[in-house]
């Protein structure tokens, strides 16, 4: 990988076209971090691959992008987009703030994913698209199954469960790729943030490293605001 300015890294085959596009989507996605968390307090490493092939040689295949604890992430060909820097940005964040692992093992899956969702506004898992899952009737977790998705094992089963790993299928059946999963949790917390705002995220973190519940400190911020 060749160094194109402090922290972003490529792969040597990249085009200087697309070095130049990626400096600026992470400057976009930096604005996104400072949107809902109120500023960015890390600036991961970034790798990012321009061909499946460097993407492999990591050890990965499928997935678009990969985030590796509190400062590291690195991006498929189909992951070097604005809203998946900003998604993978928001893991990095949330980790750091927390700043223990203890304590983020008592944050569920879902509130991770679903902030990162929010925080990105992916165009695929935004409000639009859950409402286009909710008229379409297409199979989606209730509230209270999105609640109990904890551990990253029963994420991933529920990822499955929801046929988010079936949309080569969708799409060559001429079928809109969806992402039931992710689109619910990012509903659940869009909503939330839209009552606590960046204020509440803060001293939901706040309460979380004070050693309160999850329970607890995502509902007591919504009491807060009111
Ligand atoms: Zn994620």
């Amino acid at each position: 990988m060749e160094k194109i300015d402090d922290r972003v890294y490529v792969n040597k085959e990249m085009s200087s076209a697309e070095r130049t596009q990626i400096l600026l989507f992470v400057t976009e996605s930096e604005k996104k971090i400072i949107k809902y968390y109120g500023k960015a307090t890390t600036f991961p490493e970034y790798f990012f691959c321009s061909t499946e092939e460097c993407y492999k040689s990591f050890g990965f295949t499928t997935s678009r992008a990969q985030s590796f604890g509190s400062y590291r992430c690195l991006f498929s060909p189909r992951g070097i987009t604005v809203p998946i820097i900003s998604h993978e940005w928001s893991h990095v964040e949330l980790y750091s703030r927390i700043s223990s692992a203890w304590t983020m093992r008592h944050i569920p899956q879902w509130f991770d994913e679903g902030l990162a969702v929010t925080v990105s506004e992916e165009p695929t898992q935004s409000e639009k698209q859950w409402q286009y899952l909710v008229d379409s009737n297409i199979s989606r977790p209730t509230r209270e199954e999105l609640l109990g998705y904890k551990t990253l094992r029963e994420w991933l089963n529920a990822v499955h469960h929801f046929g988010e790993d079936l949309n080569k299928e969708r799409k060559s059946k001429g079928e809109l790729a969806v992402a039931p999963l992710y689109t619910t949790a990012g509903h659940e917390v869009r909503q939330w943030f839209a009552k606590v705002d960046t204020k509440g995220l803060v001293s939901f973190i706040d309460r979380m490293k004070n050693g309160e519940s999850f329970d607890s400190a995502y509902t007591g911020v919504n009491l807060e605001t009111k």
